[in-house]
């Protein structure tokens, strides 16, 4: 009603001005999953709408213990250090289970949390990895809306985690760490294939060597690789977050990135495409999700999986029954 607008209006005023307890509050109103509270959180997203999208997207995904939130705090640091306003989203979906992020934990990155231009925000907790995203691409939006201009969306590699971040972001870095032996076993191939850029991470000390040698099989192999876009090939470069050497040159590459895919061309257009998906995915989670309530479904869906375990009715027969009954036929 009445007052839900005037509360998102304020809110959004707040929020515009860069006030960080207003989107502390509006992040914490889109994760919640009362009915009032996503009613004031929708009409608060329109209302930001025109003052999103002027970031620099950045997907960071990689293993645990490959040094993700060194990184982090390194490249944040640099870029607050330039002038920009840095803002680190996670994705996490293992977080329902432990009920605390484990990228959310804070001391992680104990310089850039403390630093006013930067804002962390740990992984909503508990739902899907489609309600995890959801949550997350709109925290993405606020934060745009509050003024922050590079937006770092995290996530550890679980499941469909890299492709649901590398769907929602400009660039999609990959971080690795020099191993032993065959530098390519144990990454799955799709995952290599959302990278714009590989990030070979620990390249100091005694791990020179090994991060050289991993640098050079990745770039055989993103060579061999079908390129996302014809105006880029995957770049493969080397870091140590540790001693933070190797960012700027990332930060640059980034820059030819943007300036190469054309932030007005393919890059504009692969955020429309993004927005059109997005759309999609809430249409097809908001569907499910009212099929499963709807009481004459509910009422027949157990017995008619006994039915298609048994195999007294084939899987197709039995979606159409239940189909039937949601659009009441
Ligand atoms: P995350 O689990 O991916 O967030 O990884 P962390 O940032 O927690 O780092 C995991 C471990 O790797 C820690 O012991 C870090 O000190 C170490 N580490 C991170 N970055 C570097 C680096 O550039 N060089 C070296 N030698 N160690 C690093």
């Amino acid at each position: 009603g009445k007052k839900t607008a005037a509360d998102a209006e304020l809110m959004a005023d707040k929020l515009r001005r860069g006030d960080r307890r207003a989107l502390a509050r509006a992040i914490t109103l889109v994760e919640s999953v009362r009915s009032d509270h996503r009613a004031t959180a929708q009409i608060l997203l329109n209302r930001l709408l025109p003052d999103t999208g002027k970031s620099v997207r950045i997907g960071i995904s990689g293993t645990p213990g490959v040094g993700k939130s060194t990184f982090i705090e390194a490249f944040g640091k640099l870029l607050t250090g330039a002038g920009h306003k840095v803002a680190v989203l996670t994705i996490d979906p293992s977080s329902q289970r432990s009920g605390g992020s484990i990228l959310g934990d804070k001391t992680r990155m104990e310089e850039l949390v403390r630093d006013p231009n930067a804002f962390i925000r740990p992984s909503p907790s508990g739902g899907s990895l489609g309600g995890v995203a959801r949550r997350t691409r709109e925290a993405m939006l606020l934060t745009e809306a509050a003024g922050f201009d590079v937006i770092l969306v995290e996530t550890v590699g679980v499941g469909q985690s890299e492709t649901t971040v590398a769907e929602m972001v400009d660039v999609f870095l990959l971080l690795l760490a020099p191993g032993g032996g065959d530098e390519l076993q144990g990454i799955k191939r799709g995952v290599m294939e959302l990278a714009d850029i590989i990030v070979i991470n620990k390249a100091d000390g005694d791990l020179k060597a090994a991060a050289s040698r991993a640098a050079a099989e990745y770039k055989g192999a993103v060579g061999l690789m079908r390129a996302k876009s014809k105006n880029w090939r995957p770049k493969v470069l080397m870091v140590s977050a540790m001693n933070k050497t190797g960012i700027d040159r990332l930060w640059d590459t980034i820059e030819e990135y943007r300036a190469a895919r054309g932030v007005d061309g393919e890059l504009a257009e692969q955020r429309k495409e993004q927005a059109v998906s997005w759309m999609w995915s809430e249409l097809g989670d908001s569907l499910m999700s009212r099929f499963k309530a709807h009481e004459g479904v509910a009422a027949h869906l157990g017995k008619m999986e006994a039915d298609v375990k048994s195999a007294r009715i084939d899987p197709t027969t039995a979606a159409e029954k239940l189909l039937a009954i949601f659009l009441g036929k």
